[in-house]
C-alpha cells in the first residue's frame, strides 16, 4: 500500500475531539470540546424552520449568500466601526475552522514561517503544516499569559509571513490589551507580516476586559485576515458558519481558496442565520450576563477543590493545575478524571509547545445543571484521587 503524505506526520489527531470520544466511552460529563449543551435562541431555530421550507436547497454564491453577507457586514460594522462591504470584504466559510485554513493559505507560501503564541488552539499548527508552512512559537507566560517583547522580536527576526492571534484566547482565557496589540501591530508592520486574527470569542468577554478587533488598529486593516464565527456567539457550533473579513485584495484571493476547498457553507443555514445577525444589543448583553454567571459558578466550584486554575478574561475555558495530584502527566490525569462517569477535560499539553504538563482544560459553555453536576463530579473525583 502507498504511504500517506509526509506532511501528516507533523501533527496528531485533535486531542480535543478525541476527548469527546473518551467522554462518550466512559459516560463522563463532557467539559472537553468547547460547545454548548443548551439550545440556540428560539428566534434562530424558527428562522431555520422557515429557511428549510424555502427555496434554499442548492448552492448559494460561493463566497456567501447575498443576504447573509449583507447582514454579516452590517453586524461587523456595528461592533467594530469598520466599513465592511458585503461585496468586497467577506467570504463566508464552513465554520471558523475553514476560515483559518483559508486565511493561512491566502497568506502563506510553502516554506514560510508562521508565529503562533503558545499555549494555542491546536488547529493553528496543523493548518500551517497543511499549507507547507512552519509554525514557530512564542510563549505566553502564565499566570497572566503576557508575551516577552524580546521573544516576540526574535521570532519576527526569522521573517515570518504571518502571526496567528487568538483573541480572546483559547485555552488561556487571555484578552489582549491595547498596548499588547499595538506592540504586535508595530512588529507586523516593521517586518511586513500578516496577522491572522481568530476572534471567535469576541462576544464572550468578562468585565472589566474589552475586546479590541485587531483590524481596527491603525494601519492594520490592510494586513489582517479576521476569522470570525457564528458558532459561539449564537450557540450553533454544528451549523458550521464562519467567515474571513479582510481588505478586498486579500478577499479576492481568499475567495479562490474557499471556492476550491468547500464551494460554500450550507445555504439554508446561512439564510436562517440572517435572523441572528440582526439581534439587538439586549442579546449580546444577555450573552455576557449568562457566561459571566457560568464562569462564576464554575470557578466557585473549582475553588472548593483548592487546586489552582487560570481565571479567564474572555472565552470559556479554565486551565486547572493538576500537578499536585501526582500523575505521570496531564494525559493520565485527564483519563483518570474522565473514567467511570467522571468529567472529561483536555490534557493541557496539547495546547503548549513547551513541555507543560500541569494543566487539564475544562470549559463551562454548559447549562447550569450540567455545570453543577460536572463541578460536583470533578470535586469528588479529585478528592478520591488525593486519597489514593
Ligand atoms: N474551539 C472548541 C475547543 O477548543 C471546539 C473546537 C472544535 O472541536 N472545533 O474545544
Amino acid at each position: 500500500m502507498p504511504l500517506p503524505a509526509r506532511r501528516l506526520e507533523g501533527f496528531t489527531e485533535s486531542v480535543i475531539r478525541k476527548m469527546t470520544r473518551v467522554a462518550k466511552q466512559h459516560g463522563a460529563i463532557n467539559l472537553a470540546q468547547g460547545f454548548p449543551d443548551f439550545d440556540p435562541p428560539e428566534a434562530l431555530v424558527e428562522a431555520l424552520a422557515r429557511a428549510i421550507r424555502g427555496p434554499h436547497h442548492q448552492y448559494s454564491i460561493t463566497w456567501g449568500a447575498q443576504n447573509f453577507r449583507e447582514a454579516l457586514a452590517r453586524k461587523i460594522t456595528r461592533f467594530t466601526g469598520l466599513p465592511i462591504d458585503p461585496e468586497r470584504h467577506l467570504v463566508a466559510t464552513c465554520g471558523s475552522t475553514e476560515a483559518m485554513m483559508v486565511a493561512m493559505m491566502t497568506a502563506c507560501n510553502p516554506g514560510d514561517k508562521v508565529i503562533v503564541f503558545s499555549p494555542f488552539y491546536e488547529n493553528y499548527a496543523a493548518d500551517a503544516i497543511l499549507c507547507g508552512a512552519e509554525p514557530i512559537y512564542v510563549p505566553l507566560h502564565p499566570p497572566d499569559f503576557r508575551f516577552d517583547p524580546e521573544e516576540l522580536e526574535k521570532a519576527f527576526a526569522q521573517k515570518p509571513k504571518a502571526l496567528v492571534l487568538c483573541n480572546p484566547s483559547n485555552p488561556s482565557g487571555k484578552v489582549f490589551t491595547r498596548e499588547e496589540l499595538l506592540h504586535i501591530a508595530a512588529l507586523a508592520e516593521k517586518h511586513d507580516a500578516f496577522v491572522l486574527s481568530d476572534e471567535v470569542y469576541e462576544h464572550i468577554v468578562y468585565a472589566p476586559h474589552t475586546h479590541i478587533p485587531f483590524a481596527t488598529l491603525p494601519g492594520m486593516f490592510e494586513r489582517t485576515l479576521t476569522c470570525g464565527s457564528l458558532s459561539k456567539t449564537y450557540a450553533i457550533t454544528g451549523w458550521r458558519l464562519g467567515y474571513v473579513a479582510a481588505h478586498e485584495k486579500l478577499i479576492e484571493s481568499a475567495r479562490k481558496v474557499h471556492d476550491f476547498l468547500t464551494v460554500g457553507a450550507a445555504a439554508p443555514l446561512q439564510e436562517a442565520a440572517v435572523a441572528a445577525l440582526g439581534f439587538g444589543d439586549d442579546y449580546y448583553a444577555g450573552l455576557t450576563r449568562e457566561y459571566t454567571a457560568k464562569r462564576d459558578l464554575f470557578q466557585a466550584a473549582l475553588r472548593s477543590t483548592s487546586l489552582p486554575f487560570t481565571e479567564p478574561e474572555g472565552a470559556y475555558y479554565v486551565l486547572l493545575d493538576i500537578s499536585s495530584l501526582g500523575f505521570k502527566d496531564d494525559t493520565e490525569a485527564a483519563l483518570k478524571l474522565a473514567e467511570n462517569g467522571g468529567v472529561a477535560g483536555v490534557p493541557g499539553s496539547s495546547f503548549f509547545r513547551e513541555p507543560v504538563q500541569r494543566y487539564v482544560r475544562f470549559h463551562f459553555a454548559k447549562k447550569e445543571e450540567t455545570l453543577r453536576a460536572g463541578a460536583d463530579a470533578l470535586a469528588a473525583r479529585i478528592d478520591l484521587l488525593r486519597k489514593r
